[in-house]
């Protein structure tokens, strides 16, 4: 008898249909897992809201879920070979499922693959197998997918950390190179900003700056729990003032920005960061231009100034370190868990349209 798969399904905009497919049958070269939780962050509440249309991620009706954790369940032979697991096995599966073959895979940076599907953001769940996405009890494991081994013990909500976790750590350690000593401002406590405080302590960070707004403050509370040397309130005091006297006159070394929507956070690092230091561009201004910029800024000062996207391979790797040997200090940020019969709680909760007790910083949703 062919086991039943559920899944919630985005029809629309804001509106959820919870449907039933057959769970798939394996080939060689591909693998069914099944799903232990679904980790949410902005792009699931954009996507949700409608505010994605006109681009590639504006495909419906989807079965939503980008950030992966489960078991392998079903596993063709060579799959087995080419991932390195077996059944039962614990896993992370990347959103990306890279073609191999563009230009951009065949450098390595599969992260701008020319055709790259991806999980929950680029598959309709009219396509078959139709299990394309985190929301649901079962997903197919397409033969490029990328799979990481997940330790066993460490408990669902943290682990499901592992997304943005691995964001952190390319955005605030690989990519500006931060190291002993260095002076990091982290512009934007969400998830990601306050993960890049512990993963640029970890690197031996002497000072970690994180800034918020006045909303923020149990947020930047928690920042301080893990770890910041200072907070800045940027709607109460001027944060290029306060960063100018915490070094001593001679600015933060790298300027990670992580804040979504503001454009005034870049202006502001430009300012912050020292004569030949690093800024870090990761939170998306939706598509707006950033106001007085003076380029001549970043020549007078060699700044580089850096976009990023999205993680890496061995970034997900580290995350996965991390939250081997420090999770207990992470739970703090797993405010919020759902079944996924109520992904419409947890996507609304996550763009701010309700409430639902604490600040919610990471939620992940779970089969039943
Ligand atoms: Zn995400
Ligand atoms: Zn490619």
């Amino acid at each position: 008898m062919t086991e039943t798969a559920h899944a919630a399904v985005l029809t629309a905009p804001r509106t959820f249909e919870t449907r039933e497919y057959p769970v798939p049958d394996v080939d060689i070269g591909s693998g069914v897992l099944r799903v232990e939780a679904a980790g949410l962050c902005g792009t699931d509440y954009e996507q949700f809201a409608g505010h994605l249309e006109g681009t590639k991620w504006a495909i419906r009706p989807i079965i939503p879920g980008h950030e992966i954790l489960g078991h392998v369940e079903k596993l063709g032979r060579e799959a087995a070979r080419t991932w390195k697991v077996k059944e039962g096995d614990r896993v992370i599966v990347e959103s990306s499922i890279p073609c191999g073959q563009c230009f951009q895979c065949l450098i390595g940076r599969t992260v701008l693959c020319q055709h790259n599907l991806g999980y929950g953001l680029r598959i309709s769940v009219n396509e078959a197998p139709h299990l394309w996405g985190g929301y649901a009890s079962h997903m197919y494991l397409h033969p490029r997918a990328r799979l990481h081994r997940a330790p066993t013990d460490v408990p669902t909500g943290v682990m499901s950390l592992f997304n943005p976790l691995s964001n952190a750590v390319r955005w605030g350690f690989e990519k500006p190179g931060t190291g002993i000593g260095d002076t990091i401002v982290i512009e934007g406590p969400g998830q990601r900003g306050l993960l890049a405080v512990v993963v640029a302590k970890m690197a031996g960070a002497a000072q970690v700056i994180i800034t918020g707004t006045r909303a923020d403050r149990a947020r930047l509370a928690l920042a301080k729990q893990l770890g910041a040397d200072a907070t800045i309130v940027v709607d109460e005091e001027d944060p290029v003032e306060r960063v100018r006297d915490l070094t001593g006159g001679a600015g933060a070394d790298i300027v990670l920005d992580v804040s979504a929507g503001a454009t005034e956070p870049i202006i502001q690092a430009v300012e912050m960061v020292r004569a030949g230091g690093t800024v870090v561009v990761a939170g998306l201004k939706n598509q707006r231009p950033v106001g007085n910029l003076v380029t001549d800024k970043l020549i007078l000062k060699e700044i580089s100034m850096v976009g990023v996207l999205s993680s890496s391979w061995t970034a997900t790797e580290r995350s996965i370190d991390i939250l081997r040997r420090r999770w207990k200090d992470l739970r703090a940020l797993c405010t919020h868990g759902y079944p996924i019969e109520r992904a419409d709680t947890a996507v609304k909760l996550l763009g701010r349209e309700i409430e639902d007790g604490p600040e919610p910083v990471h939620i992940h949703l779970t089969p039943r």
